[in-house]
């Protein structure tokens, strides 16, 4: 197995540029669009600031790069998706001045799966070329993390696919031209065979937005982009199934593993601008005649968060050096993406809430970006399946190489393995 710590130089004259865009033309957008859909609503005014910045990255042949060639992207695969996701996730606008922002980026690769040509045509070319938005509705609001409880059916009629029952924090589905939707079809069999996977059109008729919520407290009411849906009889075509009949889990998986390391790219992001919040601050500030950088105390946040950082900087590149090199999401690199997840709250909830204490009371004031990253932990530790589940997805994978000792004690236990060593090698004793 070969490895390597570096980055060819072209590419990382492309970083370069990407780390000075980001600073410079795309973190800026951050301070003055702030409403939850300004990133992805093709109708909020951020989309006309964003177009010019797009338009570079087109020109640099850098728009969407993870996406196959076939698809308008550049086919780079995800480890250098993965270094550029963790210079972008450090602005809300990133990903999209960029072409890969969730959910369009894993609802793009569903569509180039299983769309049927004039599917692709309607809506994949201007998801693609960020014309429009896209939403991934799986999730009900009586069952997240548990699909067997999902309860919102599809069954033919005339022809066509007849939708009924509710969905829950479907992201984006309030501008979204289409919404893709988990369904059960057959109730007779296991949900991971009862599932499938269909596209709606925003607004088919039987299709009501009950609302939208916002993460967190937000005072404008209705501003939020997790919609509350309700189907009542609403028809959709046949050819609208994505996948056949049964197929749902199928589908799904080739947007939620992605979808997943794509958090922890981004992630990164996150963490090294709290980093260097935290670096700056402990030069700045004088206490009892000295810098906060000279106390101990201060270089020890520094250093167990740099350490962790980094760690969890590697765990990711590594989990994308895997995706990229099996091409599919086999169970070693299922098993991986699992731990890169379940990590996420976990070492923001370190390194950002060091970066805030150390910052005194302005780190929790609404005047440095800390307190939004604070905010937005939580949902990391949900999106896309609760932790828990990831980490039971990890053990019991790692558990499998393993078996149970044969005998009494464990093959460990140190009485027993002596014996046999002593018969080994007790021999060199006895001679001496
Ligand atoms: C910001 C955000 C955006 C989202 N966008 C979308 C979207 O676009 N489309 C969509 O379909 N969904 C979306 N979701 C929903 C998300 O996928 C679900 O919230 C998630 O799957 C968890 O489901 P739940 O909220 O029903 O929580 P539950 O399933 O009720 O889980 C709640 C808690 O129960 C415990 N728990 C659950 N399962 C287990 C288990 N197996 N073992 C031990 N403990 C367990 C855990 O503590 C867990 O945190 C979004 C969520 C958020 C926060």
């Amino acid at each position: 197995m070969s490895w390597s710590f570096e980055t060819e130089p072209e590419f990382q004259s492309q970083l370069d540029w990407i780390a000075d865009f980001t600073r410079n033309e795309i973190e800026p957008l951050d301070l003055v669009f702030r409403k939850p859909g300004d990133p992805w609503d093709p109708a909020s005014p951020a989309a006309k600031a964003m177009e010019p910045l797009r338009e570079i990255v087109r020109e640099r042949g850098l728009w969407a790069c993870h996406l196959e060639p076939e698809l308008g992207g550049g086919g780079y695969g995800q480890v250098k998706l993965g270094l550029m996701n963790e210079i972008l996730g450090r602005s809300r606008f990133g990903p999209s001045v960029f072409g890969c922002q969730a959910p369009d980026s894993g609802n793009a690769e569903i569509l180039a799966h299983f769309g049927t040509e004039e599917q692709k045509k309607k809506y994949l070319q201007p998801l693609l070329n960020g014309k429009i938005a896209s939403c991934y509705s799986m999730t009900e609001p009586q069952a997240g993390a548990d699909p067997g409880e999902f309860t919102c059916t599809a069954e033919q009629e005339k022809g066509q696919w007849v939708i009924n029952g509710e969905k829950w924090f479907a992201s984006h589905a309030r501008f979204a031209e289409f919404l893709i939707v988990m369904v059960v079809t057959d109730k007779s069999v296991p949900i991971h065979e009862g599932a499938s996977m269909l596209l709606v059109e925003n607004d088919t008729p039987g299709m009501e937005i009950i609302r939208n919520s916002a993460v967190g407290p937000y005072a404008e009411q209705g501003d939020g982009v997790h919609a509350y849906i309700k189907f009542k009889n609403c028809h959709v075509p046949l050819d609208n199934m994505l996948g056949e009949p049964g197929q749902g889990f199928l589908v799904a998986q080739t947007r939620l593993g992605g979808g997943r390391v794509h958090h922890a790219m981004r992630t990164v992001g996150v963490l090294n601008k709290a980093l260097d919040m935290m670096c700056e601050r402990a030069l700045s500030r004088v206490t009892k005649g000295e810098v906060l950088a000279d106390k101990q105390f201060t270089q020890e946040k520094i250093a167990d968060s740099y350490t962790e950082v980094l760690q969890y900087r590697l765990h990711v590149l590594y989990t994308a050096w895997l995706i990229d090199k099996h091409k599919q999401y086999n169970r070693e690199v299922r098993k991986e993406i699992a731990a890169i997840k379940a990590a996420i709250p976990v070492v923001l909830k370190d390194v950002v809430y060091r970066a805030m204490h150390l910052h005194g009371s302005l780190g929790m004031s609404d005047e440095t970006p800390l307190v939004t990253m604070w905010a937005n932990i939580p949902e990391l530790g949900i999106v896309d399946g609760p932790s828990e589940v990831h980490k039971t997805t990890v053990a019991k994978t790692l558990l499998r190489d393993y078996k149970a000792a044969p005998g009494l004690f464990p093959t460990y236990h140190t009485s027993t393995q002596r014996e046999a060593a002593l018969a080994k090698y007790g021999h060199f004793l006895d001679e001496s």
